[in-house]
């Protein structure tokens, strides 16, 4: 479809492979996490990417997903973070999906499923160390509960948990983790040796290289995303997400006129007013307060409310005229917006601004690399 609207995603497929490699561990392998579409940025050239440099596997939150990358061409192994939803199993294993399981309703849908598939089925434990969403709860009955998976016919190939703030807390991050190491030996005791144990996401990927184990699992920090605490600054990754937009109408109204529904925001003095074809549907969070945006390489504020469509930015005596380059997400000249920034005025997390970017925006793909 011809597009006439100039708000675009761009997706730097040389950043994500750049972070992929600084966050792949010499002695273990590298899961993307490419749920959410890539984290809003497409799932499909993401993790292409990041197989392109050395990731091995790619994981996912929904079977829905995982048959999508299978359907764009992509073969490598592909986990399914929770449960195989009833129903879904056959369609799940037909396509080479890898299971992840922790309850016996699920182990039983799945194994009954593997029968009929009549093929190997290796599955990923996942014990609950205390993040309390999904997992094997309390991790002590993993042996007990890896005698029901081999007694159904299927084998362990992973052994996994998730970690609640690896991000900031390092006391309970590691306590998780000798939980999650108690249970595996105990595994072991029972004769169970599964070849890839897992834990780490991008917070415990940066900073915890104990958790890292056989292999890391990282998302937000792939897509150089803030995983929290200035972490992806930090450890040198780059940004692959920037929101571009261009100004559609430039008008220089007099002091004391009011902008935008509900006359929220007040001129004190003469000031010219961009508007930007990009609003709340286009997931521009509606509750950023003091938002600001680059054009011409000048932060200026976001004026009023938010709407579905359209924002309007006071650009004060500034030289503005349609068709200039509005950086919602990115960089120009010496200046940069962070989806933290953008994440932080609106009360929320870099991940939920990167999927929270509406469906209605394309996304477009550079790269100046060659892959490899
Ligand atoms: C989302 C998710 C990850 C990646 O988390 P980040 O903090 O974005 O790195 C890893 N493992 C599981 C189970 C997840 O749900």
């Amino acid at each position: 479809m011809t597009r006439y609207r100039p708000t675009v995603v761009e997706v730097d497929l040389d950043a994500i492979r750049h972070n992929v490699r600084l966050l792949n561990p010499p002695n273990a392998e590298l899961m993307a996490i490419v749920k959410a579409d890539g984290y809003g940025l497409g799932a499909g050239p993401v993790a292409r990417a990041a197989l392109d440099v050395g990731a091995s596997r790619l994981g996912v939150a929904l079977v829905e997903e995982g048959l999508s990358l299978r359907e764009a061409g992509i073969d490598a192994p592909i986990l399914v973070l929770t449960e195989l939803p009833p129903g879904s199993e056959k369609e799940a294993l037909e396509a080479g999906l890898t299971p992840s399981v922790y309850s016996v309703a699920g182990l039983e849908g799945l194994a009954e499923a593997a029968r009929a598939i009549g093929r190997p089925v290796g599955v990923h434990l996942k014990l609950d160390t205390g993040m309390h969403r999904v997992g094997l709860w309390p991790p002590e009955d993993a042996p007990a509960f890896a005698r029901r998976i081999l007694d159904a016919g299927l084998e362990i190939e992973g052994v996994w948990t998730h970690f609640a703030d690896s991000e900031r807390d390092d006391e309970g991050t590691l306590r998780q983790l000798a939980s999650f190491r108690s249970a595996v030996e105990a595994l072991a005791g029972a004769g169970v040796h599964p070849s890839v144990l897992h834990a780490a996401n991008s917070g415990a990927t940066i900073r915890l290289p104990e958790t890292r184990l056989d292999l890391v699992r990282p998302g937000a920090a792939v897509y150089g995303l803030d995983p929290g605490e200035g972490l992806a600054h930090r450890a040198g990754l780059r940004p692959a997400l920037a929101w571009r937009s261009a100004v559609s109408m430039v008008k220089r109204l007099p002091a004391g006129e009011r902008l935008s529904y509900g006359g929220r925001y007040t001129l004190e003095r003469a000031s010219t007013i961009a508007t930007v074809p990009v609003g709340y549907d286009d997931g521009y969070p509606r509750t950023a307060v003091g938002a600001e945006v680059l054009i011409g390489g000048v932060r200026r504020p976001v004026a009023g409310t938010i709407t579905m469509d359209q924002i309007v930015v006071d650009c004060g005596d500034g030289e503005v005229a349609p068709g200039d380059e509005v950086v919602l997400i990115g960089t120009r000249g010496h200046e940069r917006i962070t989806a933290d920034e953008l994440a932080e005025r609106a009360g929320t997390i870099a991940r939920a601004i990167a999927t929270g970017i509406g469906r209605r925006v394309p996304r477009e793909y550079v790269s100046t690399e060659a892959p490899e």
